[in-house]
């Protein structure tokens, strides 16, 4: 990782763990306890935080109270809130909500996941994707387009270079205002990495977030070759909580207390300063109520020296 560098330089952490962490998990968590983790998570120094997915309840119970959990915690002066949304009902309830000032809408890379996480094809994703950003910039909101299984399907295997610079390009013409790349299995390595941040920026010159799952353990060391790619707007999660249920096999995503560590011992500013001590106190606060131990590796070893080096 490139050393220091100037304010332009500085990365923005997405943080999903109300999303992408709860939306997996059987415990459900109340909407007060996640108002909360949202809360502690703005107070801990994230500046932008994925809050919620306007799903049919029925598919994923633990996000039937989008409403009330944006209701509990936004609009907030400190940071901005998204929600995940997958077709055009989704999109309604976002933009219908105070508080949701950043709608990310998913594109599948392939047909069999897109089938399985929202009942479309890549390419009737793309066609819905075109009214929904209207809808969305309508209403005065950022518009974001992750694009899922960009690196591996868990239906199809591996994702072709050739297949996801053809989606890129075409969810580049929704007009999005940030465009992500997502490994929502977890199956990239660093050189995949590399090589499809490269093959994106080179169609697209908008920002691009990346969206690493550490499945395989190559969470961090993805982050790092984004990095060093010119990506500056990473997703993690706290507690290194998260899955998806229509990607069996998925585990965590990259821990923010992981991510933060890599990114404070390198002398790389966040946007904001962000205080790591509290991130990962509060990735294990996160844990035990699911259950579990702390998923992170920062979580288990605790931060070294110990305290945020800003
Ligand atoms: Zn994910």
């Amino acid at each position: 990782m490139t050393e220091g560098g100037s304010s332009d330089d500085a990365v923005t952490i997405v943080e999903v763990s109300p999303r992408d962490g709860l939306q997996n998990e059987r415990t459900m968590v109340s909407t007060q306890t996640k108002a909360r983790l949202v809360r502690d998570l703005i107070g801990a120094g994230l500046r932008r935080v994925e809050v919620t997915s306007f799903v049919h309840p029925r598919l994923v119970p633990q996000m039937a109270d989008a409403e009330a959990v944006v209701d509990q915690t936004g609009p907030h002066d400190a940071a901005s809130l998204i929600g995940l949304v997958l077709n055009e009902r989704g999109a309604a309830r976002a933009v219908a909500t105070r508080g949701i000032e950043e709608i990310n809408y998913v594109v599948p890379a392939t047909d069999s996941f897109g089938r399985a996480n929202q009942g479309m094809t890549t390419a009737q994703a793309l066609e819905v994707g075109a009214w929904i950003g209207e809808q969305v910039h309508g209403h005065g909101h950022r518009f974001s387009v992750t694009v899922a299984v960009a690196f591996g399907c868990p239906y199809d295997g591996d994702v072709s270079e050739r297949r996801l610079a053809n989606v890129v390009s075409r969810a580049a013409e929704l007009a999005p205002d940030e465009l992500a790349l997502a490994d929502t299995i977890g199956c990239a390595v660093p050189a995949d990495v590399r090589r499809r941040v490269t093959q994106t920026t080179g169609t697209w010159s908008g920002p691009l977030r990346m969206h690493f799952h550490d499945t395989r353990r190559t969470g961090l060391a993805n982050a790092d070759a984004a990095l060093e790619a010119g990506v500056r707007i990473l997703d993690s999660s706290a507690g290194g909580i998260g899955g998806c249920p229509f990607a069996p096999g998925a585990a965590g995503n990259l821990a923010t207390e992981d991510l933060l560590w890599m990114l404070q011992r390198s002398h790389v500013r966040t946007v904001a300063p962000i205080d790591a001590v509290r991130v990962t106190e509060i990735g294990r606060e996160l844990c035990t109520a699911l259950g579990f131990d702390s998923r992170s590796a920062i979580g288990s070893a605790g931060v070294f020296p110990g305290v945020p080096s800003a």
